[in-house]
């Protein structure tokens, strides 16, 4: 009697721990997206993770920073457009970038990692970039404060860069690993803002905040932010007119 009672609680009870864990694979499978109108019509911004994005105007697909560790590609598209901030390799592929390479797919990258993908074209911050009606501006990336050992920077300034895309009038910005820069707080007219957020490589939330109230995105998305407590930014920023948006990208 008292086994077919447990045994009556156990198996509701593993097939809820069974439903819980298939959830959680398949929403892995498929990461969470949010859309936003533009006059060329909707981007569709796939948070796979980390600092890896997946951008789709209509069939057009745009990758920054693709790696395999961040999240799960195969259920994505091959690329029309790849954009690399820089090469440490949580932001540089060269497999996963072959994998998702077709015909006439084109890659922007930094200096440094065209060395490593042989076909890709390099960007100079400043420089501009137009395919497909989308304007690719280049933006520096660097640290000011952050040292690996005292006067080496994590992120030298002159060799990382950040990206802002223009898309049916809507400007995009993709800051990759950088800090609160004056050329990044002197940025006008951005719509949503991708800051990374993680001690030791980039930024505090505190200096987050200080670029968000500087360039005063309309949208901010903390991404590439590690075990950084997301709740602080999110509280830095009420009131300041920057919709905080926290997706999984750890
Ligand atoms: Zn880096
Ligand atoms: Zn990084």
């Amino acid at each position: 009697m008292r086994i077919s009672l447990t045994t009556r609680l156990l198996v509701p009870l593993f097939s809820l721990i069974i439903c819980i864990m298939a959830t959680k694979a398949s929403s892995q499978d498929t990461p969470e997206y949010d859309r936003i109108s533009t006059s060329a019509g909707d981007v569709v911004m796939h948070f796979i993770g980390h600092g890896s994005l997946m951008f789709r105007l209509d069939t057009f697909a745009i990758f920054i920073d693709p790696v395999s560790s961040s999240g799960n590609y195969k259920n994505y598209p091959k690329a029309d457009l790849i954009l690399v901030t820089h090469e440490h390799s949580d932001h540089l592929d060269i497999k996963l970038i072959g994998e998702l390479k077709k015909e006439g797919t084109l890659v922007f990258t930094n200096q440094k990692s065209t060395e490593q993908i042989g076909w890709a074209m390099a960007m100079m911050p400043g420089d501009r970039q137009e395919v497909n009606g989308i304007v690719i501006e280049a933006i520096p990336a660097y640290n000011i404060v952050n040292m690996r050992s005292p006067g080496q920077p994590f992120h030298p300034k002159g060799t990382g860069l950040g990206y802002i895309l223009t898309i049916g009038g809507k400007r995009f910005y993709i800051a990759g690993d950088t800090e609160n820069t004056p050329e990044m707080k002197a940025l006008t007219n951005i719509e949503v803002a991708f800051l990374p957020m993680n001690l030791p490589y980039t930024m505090t939330p505190e200096m987050v905040a200080d670029a968000a109230k500087a360039f005063k995105p309309g949208i901010l998305y903390p991404y590439h932010y590690g075990e950084t407590d997301t709740d602080l930014i999110v509280n830095l920023l009420k009131g300041s007119g920057t919709e905080v948006r926290i997706r999984n990208l750890k």
